[in-house]
């Protein structure tokens, strides 16, 4: 046959559309797409045919090829994922995921109208702010609260408000960095208030912050060095003493507290974080957080602090422009009601129950898993158990080794990077860490409603079946 012959055999469009299993496919997905996937497979087939003497036209290898594409275009691109790598809060799969009760809150507020900005009393107009500030008061001792849509807006709106056109004095030591985008001198520039550095890099005095106060000081700022230490010759000023110093000159002290931590984590073996609460009661006159780090509630930044600022802060004109939605709204009420009960908020939030999960039981899950893994693929592999470290992650806890135990899988047949490949692109991905060439599967972040997934997942990747 001559090529001309051969690319005759390709069909058209419009014939394929009545085949039965293009059909199944109409039924299920959008034309368009479908439409798209069969010009894209029939331009392959043309290409191969074209290329290669010899060749035909396959139908079935085409219709499989169609499948394959419209797989990728009707997979939502924001999907979930298994979280194998022990990192807690990870930034990049979305920090902390939210209690079966949070989110159902979510769906229930989403899917029907609601008290949103509506007060039920008096039948008339509310403020959305109500959900969430009464719970945030009693939580931290604060006078006033309200929350957007995240730390580094609260940030921004609480300098603006504090601060446009004024001095902001801050440690030399404070000036982070948090994920890239996020950095103390370039948030100031935005927000109007203008720098003033104070101390060095690991050393701060009050007398610093004395000596930069002038008339035209808006606020004292304290950053909380969310993900690095500084160690060794090096002093930080306490809140306590910045807040005698601002009361002293007039000047209102905030402090940025990064994670959120509303429960003494080193009741679970933790190291110490100051928590919000205690923030408030060193006196800061406002204090922010994310409400999806330690916290374990959805995206959003939180404000807590005195009734005056909080005010000034609500009427702000960014507060509108920063607010947060009903679904964010919903979420964060009902982790916060959580906390009512510390034990329950350990128990319920994902997060705060990864993080104070105990080694043993990690162990015993990581033990169980990896005989599943051998016997679902005998030979396949070598799958056993090691000491290694968790992290709390998000820049909580810079320093803090969590210990855990992790399931290790190397493979005669395929290497570490070719496991986590594989783990990763299929369906669910599973991401996992790679350590001296073998697979690492931390359990601590995996649920334990995917363990099975997990096992099949591996066991066929590691047959080769996937
Ligand atoms: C994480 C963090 C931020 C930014 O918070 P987002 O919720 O990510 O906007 C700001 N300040 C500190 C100290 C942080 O740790």
């Amino acid at each position: 046959m001559d090529t001309q012959d051969r690319l005759r055999q390709l069909p058209k469009v419009d014939e394929l559309l009545r085949h039965a299993d293009v059909k199944r496919m109409l039924e299920a997905h959008p034309r368009t797409l479908v439409l798209e996937a069969l010009r894209e497979s029939i331009d392959v087939s043309r290409a191969r045919l074209l290329s290669s003497e010899g060749a035909l036209y396959d139908e079935s290898e085409l219709l499989a090829d169609v499948r394959t594409r419209l797989s990728l275009k009707v997979r939502r691109s924001l999907h979930p994922l298994i979280n194998a790598t022990g990192i807690v809060v990870h930034t990049n799969l979305g920090r902390s995921i939210l209690s079966a009760r949070a989110t159902a809150a979510v769906a229930d507020i989403a899917s029907s109208y609601s008290t949103l900005e509506y007060d039920v009393s008096s039948g008339e107009r509310g403020s959305r702010h109500v959900h969430c500030e009464e719970l945030l008061c009693r939580l931290t001792g604060a006078e006033a609260a309200m929350a957007v849509n995240n730390n580094a807006a609260a940030v921004m709106m609480a300098l603006a408000a504090l601060a446009r056109g004024k001095e902001a004095v801050v440690s030399r030591g404070q000036l982070v960095e948090i994920g890239g985008s996020f950095r103390i001198p370039d948030i100031m520039r935005e927000s109007g208030a203008t720098m003033v550095e104070v101390g060095t890099t690991n050393k701060t005095h009050l007398a610093d912050y004395e000596r930069a106060i002038t008339e035209n000081t808006g606020v004292l700022l304290k950053v909380h060095s969310s993900n690095f230490r500084v160690v060794g010759f090096t002093e930080e000023v306490p809140l306590e003493e910045l807040v005698a110093l601002g009361r002293r000159r007039g000047v209102p002290v905030f402090e940025d507290q990064g994670s959120g931590v509303l429960v003494d984590l080193r009741h679970w073996g933790l190291p110490y974080e100051p928590t919000v609460g205690e923030s408030i009661e060193a006196g800061a006159d406002l204090v922010s957080c994310s409400g999806d780090k330690l916290l374990g509630g959805p995206q959003a930044g939180i404000l807590v602090g005195s009734a005056d600022i909080i005010r000034t802060l609500k009427k702000h004109p960014m507060a509108r422009a920063l607010r947060l939605d009903k679904m964010t709204l919903a979420a964060l009420e009902v982790t916060l009601r959580t906390y009512l009960d510390p034990e329950a908020a350990l128990a319920e939030i994902p997060t705060l129950r990864m993080i104070t999960t105990p080694v043993e039981a990690v162990t015993a899950r990581a033990e169980s898993l990896a005989a599943a893994v051998r016997e679902a693929c005998g030979e396949h592999a070598v799958v056993d158990t090691a000491p290694d470290i968790s992290r709390a992650g998000g820049g909580s806890l810079p320093l803090a080794d969590i210990p855990t135990t992790v399931v290790r899988v190397a493979s005669a047949s395929h290497s570490a990077f070719e496991l986590e490949r594989r783990l990763r692109l299929g369906e669910p991905g599973i991401i996992a860490r790679i350590k001296e060439d073998r697979l690492l599967l931390d359990l601590r972040t995996v649920l334990e409603s995917e363990e099975r997934v997990v096992i099949e997942r591996v066991a066929a990747v590691l047959a080769g079946a996937e």
